[in-house]
């Protein structure tokens, strides 16, 4: 696999929006969050560089994605809260875990809270 390749398969392919009433709304994370930018084609979204911070609580990766159609650069940040439940009946079982993701554009302006992953 490549490099490119590689950033691709670190990034959820979908996140879910919580809707009050309605439950959970999935959308797709493979589109430009730029503003006045309508691209969904996975292929003109280029994941081009990774960083990664970790502490005790939280993993978070930033991944930078430039989009050819509108030609910016926009990063996902996906942060993963770490054991947020043990399950008290299988104690080899994993911990439970919840991403949350964000858009920011190239100097690191938060655009908004996407969804969960
Ligand atoms: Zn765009």
């Amino acid at each position: 696999m490549s490099e490119k390749q590689d950033l691709r398969s670190e990034i959820p392919t979908h996140a879910y929006i919580s809707l009050a009433r309605r439950g959970m709304e999935k959308i797709s994370l493979d589109q430009c969050f730029l503003k006045d930018c309508d691209n969904q084609d996975v292929n003109l979204l280029e994941p081009f560089k990774k960083e990664e911070f970790e502490d005790d609580k939280k993993i978070i990766k930033k991944i930078s994605i430039r989009c050819k159609k509108c030609n910016r650069t926009f990063i996902l940040k996906l942060e993963t809260i770490k054991k947020v439940a043990y399950s008290t009946q299988k104690k080899d079982e994993e911990p439970l875990s919840m991403g949350i993701v964000y858009a920011l554009d190239d100097k690191d302006h938060n655009l908004g809270h996407i969804g969960y992953f």
